[in-house]
């Protein structure tokens, strides 16, 4: 942004700053002073292309009007200084009685953003150049048109006259007519009507519509200023993160008129398909129309390709027009145009939005086509996008019976039949049945169906709805807000908007990627893309044909190949190890233990926790061995030659013993019948003792380890042994032990010191050197904090950004979730929960300082991550610049992360510490 530095530096040695630029000054790269639109239009001028000229008013001079509540005393002189050259060039003067100038007056930010001000065109129009508009085009009916549109449209944007006012005139005006469309409305009709909206602004304004072109330009320039406060604007800024400070630019565009009869129209274009990303014509066109009127949905228009039969020479131009522009972005551009009596203007374009699959297609085929690299291939598509794409979903061959539509809240395609409460759900799902939960809108007292559930509807409530956040943290398909729907939970039934019922227990289908509700039970297939990294399909076979699956393989081989973050897998049994590896896995980054102590396995926990002597707890201990043995030979076996960290037990005793509501009801009958066992009431007792207000925060981890004899000790020989099994068999395992909810260094060197012991006796018996290595995570502040004096004793650090997460912003996961966070989100005090990307500036400050602080004590220290964050795009990257060895994440997760690794290392932007 060369223009840019240089206007910043002049500021300092008070030269005059510069705040207009024509848009021959300008260039895409000057987004930040220009804003999109403007850099965009400057852009396409100096490719040559029909862009009516004008100019802009630069996001300095915003900000400056925003900061001091004025603009700068120089920006009237420079807007004259422009306008001027604008004039002189057109031959005419801005509102000229017998000829007027018009202009359009355009908000355009460094990001589009919803809440900006809407675009007033026709600005010039009075009273008196209505009339020289109407003789210059010779055309009085679109010259009182044009006049109509501006004093609605500066009427509602910039004078906040209430817009339905207006509509209503124009309907009634229709009405009296006995016509349907705007364009059958006469001269006479329109000049009435002008008479109308100028009464409509008098008194709802408190003021008349002004007459002076010039008043007009400012206040709507002024306008487009004020809207970047709008309070739509700053909540989507602070659920964007978008600086506050960035402030808008303002375009001056002369006009151009689609509205000039047949001959004239307005339309959008794209270069390519933007959902398949299919180079061709796509567009919509609209003869006789002006501005939003092609996408605002008042008369019907025709698709683009019909443009070739109404005006050949303007479309050929236009086709033209849109491979320099692809070309020259070197990606999809959509485009807004205008066609004036027969003549082609350009009025907007930029990097168009697409589909999931379209955005690997079209990088893969611009690839191709030797528009760009892969390393910037790989910029043009995202994890959530292939996210997206590994979601299976329904069969679009199968017959189905669309029901009705809400928002795409949480994607996935999920079956089952109605049910209208969580009790129902939990119970029916019990008994072997799949359920879709239907409510209006959830609570928290809806979790345990939704948990049960295979999908949620609801028929209220948008994208940070509760049902919306917590769908998409358990990662469970939700389709919400669905108002035409008609849930009624005394009836148990939904009303789709034809009237047909859908009464509890019949059978439907939701759509989490489209938010369709279908009837019936509508066939689900598997992501092809999935399939792929199963390995069922091979995409360089002869006669492999799914281009989408093509574009997948070649850009993540080509991640694969610069990432230097490394990938590994949360798993804790064979099957979930399998996959993990089959997805590109390179080893285990988390295998929790925890569920290898329940079912059958209960019992023995239970003796474990009620033994009196040291013989009984050995005794328990002793029968739990060969079970945990087994279970990671197994784990070895299928990651054989990969790293597998082994988490020492973590949860609070308590979960594995049976609920204290039901033991102590149990016993309180059992005694008044008197048939209470010794049994059941020492484990009561124990259950009592072992009660926490917080368990979060209770005895767990390495505290466990630290209390209960033996418990850490049986571990770490059941995973010694399994390793000298694995070696006996020829195998290759490699394991790392970790401990967990370690605060300080001494919790950490009592558990390793048992751990080496135990180690070396194995190795003795087995006769085997095993290069065990022990490690700790580091999910407390305090672990973080102290992060050197831990790595004096540990091999390595594992990030557990669940818990840091919990710790450093005192939230217990569960309750907050479920609680207040639909309303932190939509008070934007976050634009995503701290749970699902990592919180760079609070826990994200806590990883970087240990990571840090532990390599400058041991510069060899391993540093990996196995939070959920492991699988978040946006954390990926964070990680990578942090500089930590590798990330671990679900199994389903394993592709994105390997995608963003990849991705974060070809980023020229991105610094990267290691
Ligand atoms: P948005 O940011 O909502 O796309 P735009 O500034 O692009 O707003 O303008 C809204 C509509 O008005 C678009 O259809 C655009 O093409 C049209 N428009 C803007 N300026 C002019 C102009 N000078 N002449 C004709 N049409 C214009
Ligand atoms: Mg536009
Ligand atoms: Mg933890």
């Amino acid at each position: 942004m060369p223009d840019h530095a240089v206007n910043a530096a002049s500021a300092v040695d008070s030269t005059p700053r510069k705040f207009v630029y024509d848009f021959a000054e300008g260039n895409k790269d000057l987004k930040d002073l220009l804003g999109g639109k403007g850099a965009n239009l400057a852009e396409m001028t100096n490719l040559g292309l029909p862009v009516p000229p004008g100019f802009t008013i630069t996001t300095e001079a915003c900000k400056v009007y925003l900061d001091s509540g004025d603009a700068p005393a120089e920006l009237r002189d420079e807007v004259s200084a422009h306008l001027a050259a604008l004039e002189s060039r057109m031959g005419k003067k801005l509102g000229q009685a017998d000829d007027p100038l018009l202009v359009s007056v355009r908000s355009g930010a460094k990001f589009s953003m919803p809440g900006m001000m809407d675009t007033v065109l026709n600005i010039g129009l009075s009273d008196d150049s209505v009339h020289g508009l109407a003789a210059q085009s010779g055309d009085e009916r679109f010259a009182w048109d044009s006049y109509r549109r501006l004093i609605q449209m500066f009427g509602k944007t910039v004078l906040d006259v209430d817009g339905d006012l207006f509509e209503e005139a124009l309907e009634e005006a229709k009405r009296g007519r006995g016509v349907s469309t705007d364009v059958e409305l006469t001269a006479p009709d329109l000049k009435e009507l002008v008479e109308r909206f100028k009464g409509i602004v008098e008194r709802s304004a408190g003021r008349g519509f002004p007459q002076d072109p010039r008043e007009q330009m400012d206040l709507a320039v002024r306008a487009v200023f004020d809207s970047w406060n709008g309070e739509r604007a700053r909540l989507y800024r602070r659920q964007e993160r978008i600086p506050h400070d960035l402030g808008t630019a303002v375009n001056v565009c002369s006009m151009v008129f689609g509205n000039l009869g047949p001959d004239s129209g307005t339309g959008v274009a794209f270069t390519r398909d933007p959902a398949s990303g299919q180079q061709g014509v796509y567009g919509d066109y609209l003869q006789n129309a002006q501005g939003e009127d092609v996408v605002a949905g008042i008369r019907n228009t025709v698709p683009l390709a019909d443009l070739e039969e109404l005006d050949a020479a303007s479309y050929r131009e236009l086709l033209g027009i849109m491979e320099t522009l692809e070309t020259h972005y070197k990606d999809l551009c959509d485009i807004e145009f205008t066609i004036e009596r027969g003549k082609l203007w350009m009025l907007q374009t930029r990097v168009g939005k697409r589909t999931a699959a379209a955005a690997f297609r079209i990088a893969v085929q611009l690839v191709d086509q030797g528009l760009i690299n892969e390393a910037e291939a790989l910029q043009r598509v995202r994890g959530a996008q292939l996210a997206q794409l590994m979601f299976p979903r329904f069969d679009r061959d199968a017959e189905s019976e669309t029901l009705g539509r809400g928002i795409a809240a949480s994607p996935g395609a999920a079956v089952g039949q109605a049910v209208f409460d969580s009790d129902t759900a939990v119970e029916r799902v019990r008994a072997g049945e799949r359920v879709i939960l239907i409510r209006r809108e959830t609570n928290p007292d809806d979790l345990d169906g939704m948990i049960a559930a295979e999908g949620i509807l609801t028929s209220r409530g948008g994208k940070t709805s509760h049902a919306a956040v917590v769908a998409r943290g358990m990662g469970k398909t939700c389709v919400c807000g669905a108002e035409e729907l008609e849930v009624d939970l005394k009836r148990r039934q939904l009303t789709a908007p034809g009237g047909l019922v859908i009464r509890e227990g019949d059978v439907l289908s939701i759509d989490g990627t489209t938010g369709a509700v279908y009837r019936g039970e509508v066939p689900v297939v598997a992501s092809p893309v999935v399939e792929y990294f199963e390995g069922r399909t091979d995409p360089e076979a002869d006669g492999a044909t799914d281009e989408l699956v093509q574009a997948v393989h070649r850009l993540m081989t080509y991640a694969d190949r610069v990432r230097r973050l490394r990938v590994r897998a949360n798993a804790d049994n064979a099957e979930d190890a399998d996959r993990a590896r089959r997805f590109g896995a390179q080893g285990i980054g988390l295998c929790r233990t925890e569920h290898m102590f329940l079912g059958d396995r209960r019992g023995l926990v239970e003796r474990l926790v009620l033994a009196d002597t040291d013989g009984e707890r050995e005794e328990a201990l002793k029968a739990l061995l060969p079970l945990q043995k087994g279970d990671f030979v197994e784990l070895f076996a299928s990651m054989d030659g990969l790293p597998v960290t082994v988490r020492l037990l973590d949860p609070p005793l308590h979960e594995f013993l049976p609920d204290l509501t039901e033991l102590s009801v149990r016993v309180a009958l059992d005694e008044s019948r008197g048939t209470v066992s010794e049994q059941d009431t020492r484990l009561l007792a124990a259950v009592q003792r072992l009660h926490e207000q917080n368990p979060m925060l209770g005895l767990r981890g390495v505290r466990l380890g630290l209390v209960i004899p033996g418990l850490f000790t049986m571990q770490v020989r059941a995973i010694a042994e399994a390793a000298a099994e694995r070696r006996a068999a020829q195998g290759d395992p490699r394991a790392e032990i970790m401990i967990p909810l370690v605060g300080t260094v001494q919790e950490l060197e009592l558990v390793r010191d048992e751990a080496t012991a135990v180690i070396a006796e194995v190795e003795a018996e087995y006769g085997v050197e095993l290069a065990l290595t022990v490690g700790t995570m580091i999910e407390l502040p305090r672990a973080a904090l102290t992060a050197g004096q831990i790595a004096e004793c540990a091999d390595f650090f594992s990030f557990g950004t669940n818990d840091l997460t919990q710790t450093v912003w005192g939230f217990s996961r569960d309750d907050v979730e479920a609680s207040f966070f639909t309303s932190y989100l939509e008070k934007g005090v976050f634009g995503v929960s701290p749970f699902e990307t990592i919180d760079r500036d609070g826990v994200g400050a806590l990883v970087r300082q240990a990571a840090e602080a532990g390599r400058a004590v041991r510069p060899d220290l391993k540093l990996g991550i196995c939070g959920e964050h492991g699988g978040d795009p946006d954390s990926v990257h964070f990680f990578h610049e942090a500089g930590l060895d590798y990330v671990s994440c679900s199994p389903f997760r394993v592709p994105v992360a390997r995608l963003e690794a990849g991705r974060a290392a070809a980023d020229p932007s991105s610094s990267d510490s290691r």
